[in-house]
């Protein structure tokens, strides 16, 4: 049997690029060829980081020129992203057509989330074009849905988005306009601020969704027991969905391999052997991911929420990440390290799975980024949970109502204060409702890992695709 091509193109940012290179290592281990193609931007931030993805074993890297500037201070605006389509569409079409010509053609392109742009130049160069989304699928439901919010007169969106429940999205339960993903609701007064913004964005999600039913495969970074009404509705509708989460599990290496950093942040390795003398599940992780930027007020009654709990820490920090304050000294309450210094450390960047993966940790208090929630899970690490935006609250509403997982903290007028941060650490971490929780994590756990052994349903899915791209292979160098 011919073994198949892949050539995987992901969406730039980490959360996006990390399971397409964890695909793709899935895919190179079963013997398969992998291209993966970057934009010259992405390149420049891999070389900066001296990333191990420049050399790496499995994986062939190859770049396009999106004809954005490369330099890591100008970052570009969602209407400079949309200027660069066309020159990526031209440069991957060239790419294409010079490995067509080569030994070991492509048999297949794998975009990533958000990159529908791919669609025209897969149809001109007669290649199948395979979606990687690397959020659950349910997420996937609300873009694929997304006319039936237009129809229900959601688009623009207004009134209170508390008080409006969303029912209309099939694979979906309800869930408040607060909790839904915003990004595909914008309210009426964002509508007339900046009108080309929204339209923008609305036009990715209506090209995104639009083409579901023509994609070879869908495959998510889920797994289909904790996401199967969703799944089930998609199958229905004709969409060819592979569940094959979590994909930092789907290759031997099982997760510890390096990431492929797009930031140029050191892991700071010496907070594992600060782990090493914290008590079993004693210390609250905090990290909110690779882009969230949180307000420095939320910052504070974060900081003044932690010390009045009383528990021990490990809390990521990233430079950059407080929208309103630059200056490190200012965005924590004065005293605060000094005073919790016996029992807390802030790091910049954590080697998060494996503090995940430490017996120190007993929660972890998270923006639920779906990589983020899918490591927790897998680690059965209690989730206390604070989303900052896109999918995360659709993610807060699984972990804390569906699968049991997690705390939420709780917002008062929009506002999480101090008082909420004591409360929901002291739950978690301590009280009755967190030990039911700590248990549930546990089975959910076991859910996570099963999915990916020999007859697991995830494994099974990557199976399938695996075989089916072979065959693919098969016919073509008939
Ligand atoms: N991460 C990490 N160290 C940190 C914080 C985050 O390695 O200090 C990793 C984390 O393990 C996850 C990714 O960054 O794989 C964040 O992805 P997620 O989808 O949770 O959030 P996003 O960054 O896309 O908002």
């Amino acid at each position: 049997m011919a073994k198949a091509h892949v050539v995987l193109v992901p969406y730039t940012s980490q959360g996006h690029m990390t399971p397409m290179v964890q695909l793709g290592e899935a895919l190179a281990e079963a013997g398969l060829q992998v291209t993966l193609v970057v934009t010259a931007r992405v390149l420049a931030a891999l070389e900066r980081a001296e990333s191990s993805l420049l050399q790496h074993p499995l994986l062939v890297l190859r770049s396009i020129d999106d004809g954005l500037n490369p330099d890591p201070n100008v970052a570009p605006s969602f209407a400079d992203v949309l200027a660069g389509i066309p020159s990526l569409q031209r440069n991957l079409e060239s790419l294409l057509l010079e490995m067509l010509a080569a030994p070991f053609p492509p048999t297949c392109v794998v975009s990533g989330t958000f990159c529908s742009w791919t669609q025209v130049v897969t149809s001109k160069v007669d290649l199948p074009r395979v979606e990687l989304w690397s959020s659950p699928t349910y997420v996937y439901s609300v873009g694929f849905h997304h006319g039936r919010l237009v129809s229900a007169g959601m688009v623009p969106f207004k009134g209170s988005m508390e008080d409006t429940w969303i029912t209309c999205i099939p694979g979906l339960p309800p869930v408040r306009a607060s909790d839904f993903v915003r990004e595909f609701m914008p309210t009426e007064e964002e509508m007339e601020a900046d009108p080309k913004k929204c339209e923008g964005l609305l036009k990715v999600v209506k090209e995104s969704y639009g083409g579901a039913r023509n994609l070879y495969r869908l495959l998510v970074n889920s797994i289909y027991e904790l996401d199967s009404n969703a799944t089930d509705d998609l199958r229905a509708e004709g969409v060819h969905v592979l569940p094959v989460g979590p994909l930092f599990l789907q290759n031997s290496s099982k997760g510890i391999i390096e990431r492929p950093r797009i930031n140029a942040l050191e892991e700071d390795q010496t907070c594992l052997q600060w782990l090493d003398g914290r008590e079993a599940s004693s210390v609250l992780y905090i990290a909110f991911g690779s882009e969230a930027r949180l307000l420095k007020d939320d910052m504070q009654e974060l900081a003044y929420g932690l010390e009045a709990s009383g528990h021990s820490f490990l809390w990521v920090i990233r430079p950059g990440s407080v929208v309103d304050e630059q200056s490190f000294d200012c965005i924590l309450p004065e005293g605060f390290e000094e005073r919790t210094a016996a029992h807390g450390k802030i790091v910049s960047w954590a080697p998060q799975m494996e503090v995940l993966a430490h017996s120190a940790i007993g929660g972890f208090m998270s923006h639920c980024g779906w990589n983020s929630t899918l490591e927790a899970l897998c680690h059965g690490v209690p989730i206390l949970a604070w989303p900052q935006r896109a999918d995360q609250g659709l993610n807060k509403v699984f972990i804390e109502d569906h699968w049991k997982v997690g705390i939420a903290v709780q917002k008062h007028g929009g506002k999480v204060k101090r008082a909420a941060v004591e409360t929901a650490i002291k739950q978690l971490m301590t009280e009755e409702r967190g030990a039911l929780v700590r248990k549930r994590v546990k089975e959910v756990k076991d859910t996570v890992w099963k999915s990916v052994q020999e007859d697991g349903s995830s494994r099974r899915h990557l199976d399938e695709f695996i075989h089916a791209l072979n065959s693919l292979a098969d016919q073509k160098s008939m």
